[in-house]
């Protein structure tokens, strides 16, 4: 069976680009595009008093700063309420660009603050600055280590900074978020449920009143999330954080209304982790078999992802063959060790006994 149709999906279309769309009471729905292959984000507004709580921003650029000019233009129109729109606060999920890029600029307009987990807070500024070793030389060093030859890595270094553009201006004062805060929005509570693994703190929103959970990128109803090892953590474990934090949201009651920042709002949020343990299950399996050579995250690309990549999707490959290596070796199925090339390599567990060290 299709594993979408074990889900259900209250909403077969997403609200056209500049309007939005009530999706529980006092809760809208609006998407924006990305100029990407995932090519939209989907953001909430959560009615707060006479004003609005914003819940992720969309990427900065002319696009998405038009269409939120068009949200707010139609707003009596749009949703039959006499007051022109007004930002109580700017809630982020996580760093990433498309979830922050126009925090700033909404955070200015409205004289709101931005509410985030310390962690994607400071991240956010590291990124944009280059610092605390988000350079591109610690992480095409990283790569480097871990097998990845070819031209990929000269069109990797002359990317630059593709964050800032992204993100081209960030707050310098924010509300920090932590992990169980009831955050009081219209009077209803939002309890925050740290995820681990894609992000370094992103905040999920659960509000039981309304029986709907803001899931951000931690549990998407048809992509898998993306967990990659970063070059400032290279020996870091995110494939376990993160399988770890989706027990949180498995433990909310089954027929939660599931609001993903890509995709449709669906239920079934027990079911699609299910899904999403057992689509790593089988990743596990499949590398540990291949395992049975030394293999660097370079060489099990092709095990993981069976389709041509270009440059951009080769360093998300190569963070995501990193994750699932690191996840088996912590957990003892497979040994590592950097050969006389400087290249980490892994092999199933007791196979290097025979080898030369390097
Ligand atoms: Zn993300």
């Amino acid at each position: 069976m299709d594993p979408q149709q074990i889900l259900q999906f209250p909403y077969a279309a997403a609200p056209a680009p500049g309007t939005s769309l009530e999706v529980a009471p006092g809760l809208r729905w609006l998407r924006m595009p990305l100029p990407f292959a995932l090519d939209h984000i989907n953001l909430w507004l959560l009615e707060d008093g006479d004003g609005w709580s914003i819940v992720d921003c969309g990427i900065a650029g002319d696009t998405s700063r038009g269409l939120w000019e068009q949200i707010f233009a139609a707003w009596p129109g749009d949703c039959a309420r006499s007051r022109a729109f007004q930002a109580t606060r700017v809630l982020v999920t996580h760093c990433h660009p498309d979830h922050v890029g126009l925090a700033h600029w909404l955070c200015e307009r409205f004289g709101a603050t931005l509410w985030m987990s310390q962690a994607e807070y400071l991240t956010a500024h590291a990124i944009r600055e280059g610092v605390a070793g988000y350079t591109p030389d610690n992480l095409l060093g990283m790569y480097r280590r871990n097998g990845l030859i070819g031209d990929a890595l000269e069109k990797m270094a002359v990317r630059g900074n593709r964050y800032r553009v992204a993100v081209p201006e960030f707050p310098h004062s924010y509300r920090r978020i932590m992990d169980g805060d009831e955050i009081a929005i219209g009077g209803r509570a939002w309890r925050v449920i740290m995820g681990y693994g894609h992000a370094p703190e992103h905040a999920a929103l659960y509000c039981s009143e309304l029986g709907v959970l803001i899931s951000g990128d931690m549990v998407l109803p048809k992509i898998s999330t993306n967990i990659s090892v970063w070059s400032i953590d290279p020996d870091g474990n995110p494939l376990q954080q993160f399988l770890d934090s989706l027990q949180r949201y498995a433990a909310l009651p089954p027929d939660t209304l599931v609001l993903p920042s890509h995709g449709l709002p669906f239920r079934g949020l027990r079911e699609r982790i299910e899904q999403l343990q057992e689509h790593h299950r089988q990743h596990f399996e499949e590398l540990y078999e291949a395992c049975a050579q030394p293999l660097s995250a370079f060489d099990a690309i092709p095990t993981l992802f069976r389709r041509e990549l270009d440059t951009h999707q080769l360093f998300f490959a190569m963070g995501e063959a990193m994750a699932h290596l690191h996840c088996l070796y912590y957990r003892g199925a497979l040994a590592r060790r950097a050969g006389a090339d400087g290249v980490i390599r892994y092999l199933q567990h007791g196979g290097f006994h025979n080898e030369p060290v390097a």
